[in-house]
């Protein structure tokens, strides 16, 4: 499958890598839209949210286990906001799950 997360999960495109472990990599985005923009994908390739099962769902709760201690080493607890585009419509680009991570300047609301 040719898929761009996919292929920094296993290491064969280099990525500035946060954290990883068995089941998921957090790395920071290439094009950040805040000064702190990182990414947190699952290892194994999950489309989107509307992908999520009962058989997967274990990547993704580790996930939102490891954001407390990635927002506490980056300094933006308490004023960070976790993204992830669902879909074509909703500006997702990359079709393998992931959170964007932004924090480290003020946000608005809503987002557009
Ligand atoms: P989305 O538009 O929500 O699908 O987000 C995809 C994100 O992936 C964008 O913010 C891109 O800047 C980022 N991105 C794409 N390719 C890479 C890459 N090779 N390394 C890091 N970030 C990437
Ligand atoms: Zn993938």
């Amino acid at each position: 499958m040719d898929c761009i997360f996919c292929k920094i999960a296993c290491g064969e495109i280099k990525a500035d890598i946060e954290y990883q472990d068995d089941k998921i990599v957090i790395f920071h985005d290439l094009n950040p839209q805040a000064p702190v923009h990182l990414l947190a994908i699952p290892k194994d390739h999950i489309q989107s949210l509307d992908h999520i099962n009962e058989s997967n769902c274990n990547a993704v709760s580790h996930i939102f286990k490891h954001l407390p201690k990635i927002a506490k080493k980056f300094g933006i607890e308490n004023g960070y906001r976790l993204v992830s585009n669902c879909g074509e419509k909703a500006g997702q680009t990359v079709n393998h799950l992931h959170f964007h991570i932004l924090g480290g300047r003020d946000m608005r609301w809503p987002p557009g």
